[in-house]
């Protein structure tokens, strides 16, 4: 069992998520903007985050950011949507661990999470 910080604004995807990843044995945290979530990684300590990119308040890369310089050894998938690729490259450059690209099947997000937590 793992301990995973859930971070997206869109409140649907952050419950189907959770649902996804508790009916699979883990421990889930929500945060609904990077903002919340930087305060909750420092708080909770999470073994994984699985980041949304576009976001209210402080934004995906950000907070990747954020999280990585207090911890680097964060481990930190990203969400991301079609067209993002730049994102994409500068969140690996900024040590995310993975991308599962919107919209996405559960099992490519559970698979992502195993990954970055092996
Ligand atoms: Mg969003």
């Amino acid at each position: 069992m793992a301990k995973i910080l859930i971070v997206d604004d869109a409140e649907f995807l952050r419950v189907r998520i959770s649902k996804m990843l508790v009916s699979n044995g883990h421990q889930v945290i929500e945060a609904e903007n990077g903002a919340v979530a930087v305060n909750s990684y420092k708080t909770n300590r999470p073994d994984a985050v699985l980041m949304d990119v576009t976001m209210p308040e402080m934004d995906g890369l950000a907070a990747l950011k954020a999280i990585r310089t207090g911890d680097p050894n964060a481990r930190v998938v990203m969400l991301t949507a079609l067209g993002q690729e730049s994102v994409v490259l500068e969140a690996i450059k900024s040590g995310a661990k993975d991308f599962v690209v919107k919209p996405f099947e559960p099992a490519r997000v559970l698979a992502a999470i195993t990954k970055a937590l092996g």
